[in-house]
């Protein structure tokens, strides 16, 4: 479904991907692992557009998406969840997901899932009406997950969904990515500092070092892996 072929990104002058590959197929969730600074989520923001590889390819259902602009990335079917939730603070939550369905136009089928993200988080149907901003870390986690998904992706792109929640709220989420992978056939690319939790609701997962993977293998494989025990798991 996606392939990153050899991907060289850039900040300037600084590299920060040094030649990425990586492959997910149709119905997986994949995790990308590695330590701050690695260049996890500049792999996310070279997929949906933001920066740009400068060499390389991007193909998305075998049509090369690294030269598109993230609107037209998004149309196509992949949406992300950034790191720091990045929710509208002064718009409800409502309008918050009706942003997130703002290329589509199938008016019946927006309602359809809205009703179906009120019954993923019924807290944010009890929330509906307050603004984003007054939500708490989890509740707007929620809510970032939930406007990313109203632009019905096929490929869903979570940047550190954890990170800075309370440990109920992180299992209560990665519990949602599992349900959101296999009842709406969502595809899921996480990028993760939590590895534990990561390796576990994945199905495959890579490891990221300087700007280069390290390591690709099935979660079950890097979850027993001397080496990904030491730098990721604390073990
Ligand atoms: P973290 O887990 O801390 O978010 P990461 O693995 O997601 O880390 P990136 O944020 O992708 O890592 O950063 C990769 C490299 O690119 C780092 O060396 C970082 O300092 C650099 N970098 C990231 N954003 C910029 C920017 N806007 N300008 C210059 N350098 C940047």
């Amino acid at each position: 479904m996606l392939k990153l072929e050899n991907i060289k990104t850039f900040y300037g002058n600084i590299q920060a991907l040094k030649g990425v590959s990586i492959d997910i197929s149709e119905g997986e969730i994949i995790t990308l692992i590695g330590a701050n600074g690695a260049g996890k989520s500049t792999t996310l923001m070279s997929i949906c557009g933001i920066v740009p590889p400068r060499f390389g390819e991007i193909l998305f259902m075998d049509q090369p998406i690294h030269n598109l602009n993230p609107n037209k990335i998004v149309s196509l079917g992949i949406s992300q969840v950034p790191e720091g939730r990045r929710i509208f603070p002064y718009l409800t939550v409502v309008e918050n997901l009706d942003m997130g369905a703002f290329l589509r136009n199938d008016k019946d089928a927006i309602k359809q899932d809205l009703e179906y993200i009120f019954e993923l988080f019924p807290i944010l149907a009890e929330r509906r009406h307050q603004a984003g901003g007054t939500l708490s870390g989890g509740e707007q986690q929620m809510l970032a997950i939930s406007r990313a998904l109203m632009a019905k992706p096929r490929l869903l792109l979570m940047d550190e969904p954890s990170l800075g929640l309370a440990p109920i709220i992180v299992k209560q989420i990665f519990e949602i990515i599992r349900k959101i992978n296999s009842e709406q056939k969502t595809t899921i690319f996480l990028v993760e500092q939590n590895a534990n939790l990561a390796l576990k609701v994945a199905h495959r997962g890579y490891v990221m070092e300087n700007g280069k993977i390290t390591l690709a293998d099935s979660a079950s494989n890097l979850l027993s892996n001397e080496a990904v025990r030491r730098a990721y798991l604390g073990i």
